[in-house]
């Protein structure tokens, strides 16, 4: 017997470079089942960016400010706006360490993580965190904040040994578009070894379009895509992915001030 529709979060997810006019995007997302989404800056033009349609869209959209590891170099510029910033945003992110495009040296990256950390911990706010190719030394950070679930691991991409380590520090999981892509074998065990009870569906619009859309740009209507390859994962049904992962949503970055 149909239920009514799943209701879907999409937790990550940079509506301002998403394709298309806002309204229409965010009107199919909601077509789709999409209750709200989290829109993290990568930077402070972009966290602006993000703060604008939140406060055009509070009905439907959350915000968050930080500085992106690839612009690391530009902590010293931005820092003071960026830090007023956080104050007033409902998350701080994106950040994180990636080692991978190396696009900012290391040390810097680590240390404007690690200000961005401090911050989540002193204003008691959810942070999001990009990882790529950068485990073990996100770990250490992570582990040293001490901050529990409002430590948003995005579109997560360690297999089931890294999952395991970082689930014992009772972080929040983010699963991207990348589950449904054949190659991807990785993501789907750590989805595996992951608890339903701490984990989220994002789609990272623009970028990582679930199949069969990956030759388009990903907009937050894909995020039942994704929650669909989680759920025959976990073996739930697609209710009670949606439940889970919309209750995860919810408490993590708490939509309505709830
Ligand atoms: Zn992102």
């Amino acid at each position: 017997m149909a239920g009514p529709k799943p209701l879907w979060v999409d937790s990550h997810c940079h509506l301002f470079a998403a394709e298309g006019n806002t309204d229409e995007v965010l009107r199919r997302a909601h077509d789709a089942g999409v209750a709200w989404v989290m829109c993290p800056g990568i930077d402070l033009e972009t966290s602006l960016q993000a703060r604008r349609l939140s406060l055009e869209h509070r009905d439907m959209v959350m915000w968050a400010a930080g500085l992106h590891p690839h612009d690391a170099v530009r902590w010293s510029d931005e820092e003071a706006r960026l830090t007023a910033l956080i104050a007033e945003a409902d998350a701080i992110g994106e950040c994180g360490l990636d080692y991978y495009r190396d696009l900012s040296p290391r040390p810097l990256q680590r240390e404007v993580f690690r200000r961005q950390l401090q911050l989540a911990g002193d204003l008691d706010k959810p942070i999001i965190v990009h990882c790529r190719d950068a485990f073990a030394d996100v770990y250490e950070d992570v582990a040293a904040a001490d901050l529990g679930e409002r430590v948003v691991l995005h579109s997560w991409t360690g297999g089931p040994k890294w999952t395991k380590r970082f689930d014992a520090l009772g972080v929040t999981f983010s699963f991207a578009g990348m589950v449904t892509y054949p190659t991807a074998e990785t993501v789907r065990l750590a989805v595996a070894v992951a608890p339903p009870q701490r984990s989220m569906v994002e789609t990272d619009t623009p970028y990582l379009s679930p199949q069969p859309h990956r030759s388009s740009a990903n907009e937050p209507a894909f995020v039942p895509i994704t929650g669909a390859q989680v759920a025959e994962i976990w073996d739930l049904d697609l209710a009670e992915t949606a439940r889970l992962t919309a209750a995860t949503a919810q408490r993590v970055f708490r939509f309505g001030g709830v």
